[in-house]
């Protein structure tokens, strides 16, 4: 299970759409392992594949960071069914080190998707569960959660990731 590097903010795969899984082979199977080593090793309570480079929607979350197995969630091709609500809470990424904001978020979610082995998955998610379906999805559409902000605090917020991107400087 190979620990992989995480892509910074503007590497273009994290800012494009990233394609549906179409085959589950043993390549997802891998590739899911890859991202959990990764995710722990950060440590985060999700990762989406653009997120090492993989343009491919597969997410995975896990709340628990590696505590409890029953809170691990891997997704190929999630998708919103619901969201109400709204909430409005701090978030990082493990692709923004050093910086955190605050979007805007449904307070409750329910996704679906494939398992690793292909069987159909729904989830309910509220509060930090449901923040963590939002920001995972973001991430295989392409945005980042800079890109959720007003206007003018992403602008700001967005000069500021331009030049550490320039720089190559990002806290770890
Ligand atoms: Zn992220």
């Amino acid at each position: 299970m190979p620990i992989r590097p995480i892509l910074k903010f503007g590497h273009p795969v994290l800012h494009a759409p990233s394609a549906p899984v179409s085959d589950m082979d043993g390549e997802i199977r891998q590739l899911f392992d890859d991202m959990v080593a990764t995710m722990y090793a950060a440590p985060g309570i999700g990762l989406a594949a653009p997120q090492i480079g993989v343009p491919l929607r597969v997410i995975v979350i896990d709340l628990s960071v590696g505590d409890d197995a029953k809170q691990m969630i891997k997704l190929v091709n999630p998708e919103f069914v619901e969201r109400d609500g709204e909430q409005h809470e701090e978030e990082g990424c493990l692709s923004i080190p050093g910086f955190g904001a605050t979007p805007k978020r449904p307070a409750r979610v329910v996704v679906k998707g494939l398992d690793p082995e292909g069987k159909e998955r729904v989830y309910i998610g509220t509060d930090l569960l449901a923040r963590a379906f939002c920001h995972e999805i973001d991430h295989v559409d392409g945005l980042l959660f800079v890109d959720r902000l007003t206007p003018l605090k992403r602008d700001l917020l967005k000069r500021k990731l331009r030049k550490k991107a320039r720089s190559g400087d990002w806290e770890e």
